[in-house]
């Protein structure tokens, strides 16, 4: 939403619907195919015009409030690319947990390049603004298109893919975050057999299918969480136990997600972690274009 005072952009967290890790790389990434997907989920930011260079403010405890935020680095490139003289304040209000395998860091860089591309009338396309935030995050790209998309590569080459029909979710993240780089060393050393037919959920989405795409989420760095933190297996035992029709990690995790069937059933889940130190967020699918 544009104002006299800036830029109003919702950054929308994204799951991961399918993931595959397919190789390791010799600099130390994984190539991987994953069916991507934005959810309700979102930090507000606030980006305001500003004639002392970028600032960034964010009253998360443990969110940089520096030039390591990845914010900051995205308005950064933007002036660098684009050769401008102007500077921002970047206000980030989180509602995306940190470090859950939500994407919330990148979430935040994509809403930076689209709400200065918007706020500035610098008419940048997605592309290019894909490419840019390419070396910021691994899920930045994939941000800037939202949806639903098929990313490949270590997650920097994005196709739309036809948008989801709206998912209920419930999101249950444990009270510690997990570092994606742990997470891919320690699936270097196991070995996970059973890769997620991503075929199969692109053809539910093609045919607005819910219950094909529901059967056929999965997530290959699951095994690799679970062996890191026992306490992920708990939780997807809890929303398979209540009748949740797909349970998955999101990312490398530790945030499991469910789809939702009724109500009752998210109630019931609710109900549930009322006392346990889970934190626990209802959120729906959401498709391209909801941040500004
Ligand atoms: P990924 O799956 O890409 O690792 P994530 O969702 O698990 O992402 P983030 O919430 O992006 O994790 O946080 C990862 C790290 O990035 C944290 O240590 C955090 O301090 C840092 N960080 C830098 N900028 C931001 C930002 N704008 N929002 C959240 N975290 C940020």
């Amino acid at each position: 939403m544009l104002s006299g005072k800036g830029i109003q952009v919702k950054a929308h967290a994204k799951i991961n619907l399918t993931l595959e890790v397919l190789s390791k790389r010799e600099d130390g990434y994984h190539n991987i195919i994953s069916v991507m997907q934005s959810i309700s989920l979102h930090d507000l930011l606030h980006l305001v015009p500003s004639n002392k260079g970028i600032k960034i403010y964010c009253g998360h405890p443990r969110v940089p409030n520096d030039e390591s935020n990845l914010a900051y680095k995205a308005a950064e490139k933007l002036l660098e690319y684009t050769g401008i003289k102007k500077g921002v304040e970047i206000r980030i209000k989180k509602g995306i947990p940190v470090a859950a395998g939500l994407g919330g860091g990148s979430a935040d860089a994509a809403g930076v390049l689209l709400g200065l591309n918007k706020l500035w009338d610098l008419g940048i396309h997605l592309e290019d603004l894909s490419s840019l935030g390419m070396g910021l995050g691994a899920d930045v790209p994939f941000c800037i298109y939202g949806g639903t998309a098929l990313a490949r590569g270590i997650g920097e080459k994005i196709t739309p893919l036809p948008t989801a029909p709206k998912l209920d979710l419930i999101l249950i993240k444990p009270p510690f975050g997990l570092s994606a780089g742990d997470i891919y060393k320690a699936y270097d050393k196991m070995t996970v057999d059973a890769a997620p037919n991503h075929q199969k959920l692109m053809e539910g989405l093609d045919r607005n299918d819910t219950t094909m795409i529901v059967d056929n989420v999965g997530n290959m760095l699951q095994a690799a969480a679970v062996k890191a933190r026992p306490k992920i297996q708990d939780l997807v035992d809890i929303l398979k136990g209540v009748g949740c029709p797909g349970v998955f990690m999101s990312g490398s995790g530790p945030t499991v997600c469910g789809v939702v069937e009724s109500d009752t059933m998210a109630n019931d889940i609710m109900t549930r972690f009322s006392h346990s130190p889970m934190e626990v967020f209802l959120a729906t699918t959401v498709g391209r274009g909801v941040c500004l």
